[in-house]
């Protein structure tokens, strides 16, 4: 049987993830920002969770992680670069490393900037990446720990690794802001438009706008396209590195 994943809102604007395959009973939680909103979709579907993941030690990742660790028994894993600063990994991951989770395979991908520990985690079987606070619907994380050069290599490697059909999970639903900022950035982009309309429609039913996909943030979200000759033409940057067109972008959105 395919797997099921549900996602929910978690404190004002974070998500839950659940991953759960029902052949071998596996359910996986992706970062813990509230431990309450997790145990009642698990009390709703009956799935055990077994595994969690962290992406990133900031509070609103891991806020319920205790509690979640202590009612459920799952198996934690978590960014290497992380301890000390997150009590209760049972297992670490660096860049790179492959863990086994239930039937998966899942790849540890790392990706800093937003945090210098930050993992996006990478179901390749499944075509299912969670992307944490590095990769957002049309924009990407606030650069706290790295610099723009270590974020545009970050989404860079993203680009490289995921391939287009992979659905995209991530840490924040900033999708109607990053929108009304990326069309600043590209105003005749089509697919951008046509993008923004959706969201807005979404928004508006109270709907999220998670998950999307690599083939659309690639045609859509201007932090992944500061290396398109057309971004760099729309700010005057037609000489500029790619990594200073990213860096000018996401200045703009710091101040937007
Ligand atoms: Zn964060
Ligand atoms: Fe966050």
């Amino acid at each position: 049987m395919p797997a099921e994943v549900r996602q929910f809102s978690c404190l004002s604007d974070n998500f839950g993830v659940l991953i759960h395959d029902p052949d071998s009973g596996t359910t996986i939680a992706i970062d813990v920002p509230d431990a309450k909103p997790y145990l009642e979709v698990l009390q709703e579907t009956g799935w055990q969770l077994s595994h969690i993941l962290i992406t990133h030690h900031h509070w609103d990742h891991v806020q319920g992680l205790d509690e979640l660790k202590a009612k459920t028994g799952a198996h934690v894993v978590g960014p290497e670069l992380s301890r000390g600063k997150v009590a209760g990994f049972d297992e670490t991951v660096a860049d790179g490393d492959t863990i086994t989770v239930g039937p998966y395979s899942v790849e540890a991908i790392g990706t800093p900037g937003h945090t210098l520990d930050q993992i996006s985690w990478f179901f390749p079987e499944l075509k299912i990446a969670h992307t944490g606070d590095t990769l957002f619907s049309l924009g990407c994380g606030r650069i706290f720990e790295g610099d723009a050069e270590m974020m545009w290599a970050s989404l860079s490697t993203l680009k490289r690794k995921l391939p287009a059909d992979t659905t995209i999970y991530c840490g924040h639903e900033y999708t109607q802001s990053n929108a009304r900022f990326s069309l600043t950035i590209e105003p005749d982009n089509a697919a951008l438009k046509a993008r923004a309309a959706e969201v807005d429609t979404l928004r508006a039913a109270g709907k999220p706008t998670l998950p999307t996909t690599m083939a659309q943030e690639l045609a859509t979200n201007p932090f992944l396209r500061a290396n398109e000759p057309s971004v760099k033409a729309a700010l005057g940057m037609t000489a500029a590195s790619d990594a200073d067109v990213f860096a000018e972008i996401r200045t703009r959105k710091d101040k937007a």
